[in-house]
């Protein structure tokens, strides 16, 4: 197999899709690996790294797409990300499919191969491809640190000469990969941490972390779907949902809000009104703000202040790990690679197998993934 890094485009993204110890391995699998000159350098992967691992570095993207058959990248979810692919390529990164469906009947049309790294299902056997977990938990862990940064209070119980400070209160909503981890990094700071989440199975998971897991009277026994993501609550849950957890958030000095629905705007869990019941000096981070945000108020991509609370809408939040973010996004890649190689090491499509038929998006001329031909009207 020939693979090809791409350099990323995308402003704000500093990640790269392969760093030189996944090259090692994949050159040791009887791969040959070219990679856009300058690729690692935002994640702190230097050119000489990757030629050391057997890389041959690439001066201009044309070399690259000639020179290589699988062509790797992490933020392929903009139209310019496979803009100059030809048929035959095979494009694999964080293409957005769920959100932008339409997009792939183009990439069909021009014979491109495209695989999503989202739509790798949740299935113990493809755990070590699972892209979405290792952002989430990166998310989850620097949450926490924005709100304590931005926060007038500390974090730990501190008793000093000067007297006894009091530990914050954190609280986490939507208690999947991100918000265990802000959980455990909260606890690790010394905070008291509560979470909530709709889904029944989140308490022993909360509880494992250290936090307290907060009940609200709402039926959440059908709140479990697919693949152990949550399904979607209608308006009124919602709404009930909102009313009940008013009282809870009045308490928080921190909350951060992680809730989301693949494929779907996030729901609104922290309305104004409920900002405005909030102490002054909290501080909301909200991590569904690239999905249109847990909070009424949330602008994706800014801090701002409302009634007293700041709130904090970070985007691309991964990106600001780089080092570790690779890392982790580049072995799920390699794992996923080593899954298409053949024992000869060649590449091999076998759509009876599910990891692969639920993430090969297009193929041979068409939208062949069924979540996304379903989106298509
Ligand atoms: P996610 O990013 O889609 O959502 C984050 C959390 O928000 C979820 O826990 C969800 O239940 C919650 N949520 C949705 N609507 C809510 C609402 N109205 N109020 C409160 N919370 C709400 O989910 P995720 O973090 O990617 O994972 C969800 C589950 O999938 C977890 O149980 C996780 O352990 C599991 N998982 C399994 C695998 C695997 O088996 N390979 C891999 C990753 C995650």
């Amino acid at each position: 197999m020939r693979l090809a890094v791409m350099r990323e485009r995308h402003p704000g993204e500093t990640r790269v899709a392969l760093t030189p110890a996944n090259v090692s391995t994949l050159t040791g699998l009887g791969c040959e690996v070219f990679v856009e000159t300058g690729a690692g350098d935002a994640a702190g992967f230097a050119n000489d790294g990757y030629r050391e691992a057997g890389a041959e570095i690439l001066e201009t993207r044309a070399q690259l797409l000639d020179a290589g058959e699988i062509v790797l990248c992490v933020d392929g979810a903009h139209e310019e990300a496979f803009a100059d692919l030809r048929a035959g390529h095979i494009g694999i990164g964080m293409l957005d499919p769920l959100s932008r469906p339409e997009r792939f009947r183009g990439l069909a049309e021009r014979g491109i191969t495209s695989l999503a790294l989202e739509l790798v299902p949740r299935i113990s056997r493809a755990q070590s491809m699972d892209a979405l977990s290792s952002i989430a938990t990166l998310a989850g862990y620097k949450a926490v640190l924005l709100a304590a940064c931005q926060a007038p209070r500390l974090f730990p119980m501190m008793m000093t000469a000067a007297g006894t400070l009091n530990p914050s209160r954190v609280f986490i909503m939507g208690a999947g990969v991100a918000g265990l981890q802000a959980a455990a990094t909260a606890k690790r700071l010394g905070a008291v941490v509560e979470a909530y989440d709709v889904r029944p199975a989140a308490r022993d998971q909360i509880l494992s972390v250290g936090a307290k897991p907060i009940e609200l009277d709402l039926d959440t026994s059908s709140s479990e779907g697919q693949g152990g993501y949550a399904s979607e609550q209608d308006d009124d849950f919602l709404r009930r949902q909102r009313e009940q957890m008013a009282d809870v958030l009045a308490q928080q000095d921190v909350v951060v809000t992680t809730a989301a629905i693949p494929g779907a705007k996030a729901p609104v869990l922290i309305t104004e009104e409920m900002v405005k019941r909030m102490k002054p000096g909290a501080v909301i981070v909200d991590l569904a703000a690239e999905r249109g945000g847990n909070c009424e108020l949330t602008q994706a991509g800014e801090t701002l202040e409302a009634y007293g609370v700041t709130i904090i809408g970070p985007t691309n939040i991964a990106a600001s790990l780089p080092h570790h973010a690779s890392q982790m996004y580049g072995r799920n890649m390699e794992n996923l690679l080593r899954h298409l190689l053949d024992e000869e090491g060649r590449l091999a499509l076998d759509f009876e197998d599910e990891i692969l038929d639920e993430t090969v998006v297009t193929h041979g001329g068409e939208v062949r993934a069924a979540r996304i031909r379903e989106r298509l009207v």
